[in-house]
């Protein structure tokens, strides 16, 4: 992969990247819109990365469906897949690992630690191979871009970092492969996310923009719905560093939920 990407540089055409672990679902698919967008070709990797996981995690039974995704990504244009063995991406001699030290400590960081020096340290290894000009990621996973960005400016890799808009279904849960894990019942229960999500959205529109209350609504409202919070916090959108008060545009909302055992994640910024 290395060696088509160095050559495709070379004849002057422009990488995209679309990292992704598969399952793709049309979230993943707007990713792949945005690249093409934004360079000439387009390698979308499909990787299920087993340093991002921590053991009592669903690394094993994450789902996969490599002939569908390769449907998906012919119809969608996708230049090349690349999606290595585990193997050939740790080798046994393996020991070399990216980290960032403050941006992946909240959130996400915080009830999966270690989980984002696997991310850094894989999309490090694919921005090396795949060698892109522009790399998309989705919002969905709002600290992951925030990680990613930051590591990108600190280490200089000479890659613009696009954020993807959230894709959601119909009535507002937002598309993520593990939505697959999820039972009629715990179906209907997690729209519950995106639903308390939209209401601190339109509370804050009606000029309610404590965030001590809103916060205090928004545990409330998705206890309401059987759901188990991991964490719901409110934090700066670009440093991911607590908020106190109301930033217009600045205000990120994100949520952390267990529905049944699915570990589930959202946000909005406002
Ligand atoms: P994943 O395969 O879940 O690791 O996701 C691969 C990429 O797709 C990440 O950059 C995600 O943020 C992005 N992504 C996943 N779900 C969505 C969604 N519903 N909307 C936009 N981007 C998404």
């Amino acid at each position: 992969m290395q060696k088509i990407s160095f050559a495709l540089k070379k004849k002057g055409k422009k990488i995209g990247v679309v990292p992704t672990m598969g399952y793709l679902h049309e979230g993943h698919l707007s990713l792949i819109r945005i690249a093409q967008k934004y360079s000439d070709i387009v390698i979308l990797t499909l990787f299920i990365n087993p340093t991002q996981f921590a053991a009592h995690e669903d690394l094993n039974r994450y789902p996969q469906d490599i002939p569908g995704d390769l449907k998906k990504c012919k119809k969608a244009g996708v230049d090349y897949v690349f999606s290595p063995k585990i193997s050939k991406m740790y080798p046994k001699n393996f020991e070399t690992y990216v980290e960032t030290t403050q941006i992946s400590l909240p959130l996400c960081g915080g009830s999966r630690p270690g989980h984002f020096r696997g991310v850094t340290t894989i999309v490090s290894k694919l921005f090396l191979i795949t060698q892109p000009t522009v790399a998309v990621l989705g919002k969905k996973d709002f600290q992951q871009l925030a990680v990613i960005k930051r590591m990108g400016a600190d280490l200089n890799f000479p890659i613009r970092i696009i954020g993807a808009p959230i894709v959601r279904d119909k009535d507002g849960l937002a598309l993520s492969s593990r939505n697959v894990y999820l039972t009629l019942e715990e179906r209907k229960n997690a729209v519950g996310i995106s639903s308390a999500l939209f209401w601190i959205r339109n509370q804050i529109k009606s000029g309610e923009t404590r965030i001590a209350i809103l916060m205090s609504h928004l545990k409330n409202k998705l206890f309401s719905c059987g759901l188990r919070l991991d964490y719901a916090e409110c934090l700066h959108s670009e440093n991911l560093t607590p908020l106190t008060h109301y930033q217009k545009g600045k205000t990120l909302f994100a949520v952390a939920c267990f529905v049944g055992k699915t570990r589930l994640i959202d946000n909005i910024v406002v």
